[in-house]
């Protein structure tokens, strides 16, 4: 049960559960607002940095990075891609992404010297730099790998991923379904795409993403019925790269694999509602949509960046710590309705080959081929967030 501070003249408390991607920014973003924060997780700093996973970021998120000066200690680890090539394999239809389609504002920013259209980032290097200005930050008290006796705080955050213990201890429900398709995630050597391009081939069976790593080095994203995954997955090497060529365009071929391939799960979950009194959901604990398009990291630190932004201005006098948790679910549901219903949309769309549904496809690409402003338009949607686009 939230508290006010113990001093008039002391910092508000929040306590953050979850030190993952969500809850290690979030604890920052309110350190630098003023706030004393406690991050508490059951995995310790080795377990919180040890998933072979890759992110796609794109320019909101290195906006709050910049914000926080976290973005140079990342650039070592970032591979820029400057294409993103969109491709129907079921119409043979193709259209390309480049800097040119960028807003003007991601374009011209200092940060972005390179034209990137977006950045692949690893888990490990993301948490490490994280985890880092963590302890850098004396107002951030961090427990890991044991757990933390409830203490009276003014705010707490769930980042707890999305099975939030946090969130169904407060009976706050997550409403949504689990996808038919699952999704692989495979680091291999390609040949054919240049280093600096991403591809997202909108197949039959489901979305398959290509991102780059750097020099020949790809992260895929391979979305299809999870039957066929596991099966993918319990594949030696050699058969599965060559069921891997049949899949990709002829123009790219895979040499070796990097790591093993793993199929998880993939839902559509919505928390509602986003808060309750003196407690507010953040990142997977509030949301969780479909890999296509990588809008789920971006959407979570977009949870992180408003927070930052209410935390600051609670800590200047503006309202109460009590107020923070409505203010923030007044500032989110549309950016997150908006992102899960436009990746649902996509994933329906696309992952078939229904004899009423090719001609929409076939519209909507030759539009978008057509129509630099159409082009602007969808890649600043997917870049800063449709709420921006709205002017919302
Ligand atoms: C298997 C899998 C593969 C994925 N692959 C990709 C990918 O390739 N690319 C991509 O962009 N996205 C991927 N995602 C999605 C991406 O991982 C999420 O968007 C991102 O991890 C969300 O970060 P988060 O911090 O909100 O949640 P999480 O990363 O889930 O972090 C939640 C944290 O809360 C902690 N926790 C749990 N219970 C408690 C508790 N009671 N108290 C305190 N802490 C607790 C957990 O230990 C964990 O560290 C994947 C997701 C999954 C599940």
């Amino acid at each position: 049960m939230p508290a006010p501070p113990s001093h008039p003249s002391a910092a508000p408390l929040a306590r953050v559960n979850g030190a993952g991607p969500s809850g290690a920014l979030a604890a920052l973003v309110m350190a630098r607002a003023g706030w004393r924060v406690q991050l508490v997780d059951p995995l310790s700093s080795q377990q919180l940095s040890a998933r072979s996973r890759a992110y796609a970021l794109t320019h909101s998120s290195r906006e709050l990075l910049e914000q926080l000066g976290l973005w140079a200690d990342l650039l070592p680890a970032l591979a820029p891609f400057r294409r993103l090539d969109l491709c129907d394999r079921a119409l043979h239809r193709q259209v390309a992404f480049t800097a040119d389609d960028l807003p003007s504002a991601a374009l011209t920013s200092p940060a972005n010297g390179s034209g990137a259209v977006g950045w692949i980032l690893q888990h490990r290097p993301l948490m490490d730099v994280l985890l880092r200005a963590v302890r850098s930050e004396s107002a951030i008290a961090l427990h890991l790998g044991a757990p933390m006796d409830p203490t009276s705080v003014d705010l707490l955050v769930a980042a707890d991923g999305h099975h939030s213990p946090t969130r169904r201890a407060a009976g706050l429900r997550g409403w949504g379904f689990s996808y038919r398709q699952g999704c692989l995630t495979v680091q291999v050597r390609l040949r054919g795409s240049a280093p600096d391009q991403a591809w997202e081939l909108f197949r039959p069976e489901g979305p398959f993403a290509v991102l780059p790593l750097g020099g020949d080095a790809f992260q895929l994203v391979w979305s299809a019925p999870m039957a066929r995954l596991q099966r993918l997955e319990a594949m030696d090497g050699a058969a599965f790269l060559d069921v891997l060529s049949a899949a990709l365009p002829d123009a790219l071929q895979a040499d070796v694999l990097i790591d093993r391939p793993q199929a998880f799960p993939v839902s559509w979950e919505l928390a509602w509602p986003l808060q309750r009194r003196g407690l507010l959901l953040l990142g997977e604990a509030a949301h969780r949509c479909h890999p296509v398009g990588g809008q789920g990291l971006n959407l979570c630190w977009r949870d992180v960046a408003a927070l930052g932004v209410l935390a600051e201005r609670c800590v200047a006098g503006c309202f109460p710590p009590s107020a923070l948790p409505a203010r923030y679910a007044r500032r989110r549901w549309l950016d997150i309705l908006l992102v899960l219903l436009a990746t649902d949309a996509l994933v329906r769309l696309f992952s078939n080959r229904q004899p009423l549904l090719l001609p929409l496809r076939q519209l909507l690409l030759t539009l978008l081929g057509r129509w630099p402003l159409l082009r602007r338009l969808s890649l600043q949607a997917m870049s800063e967030g449709p709420c921006r686009l709205l002017g919302a």
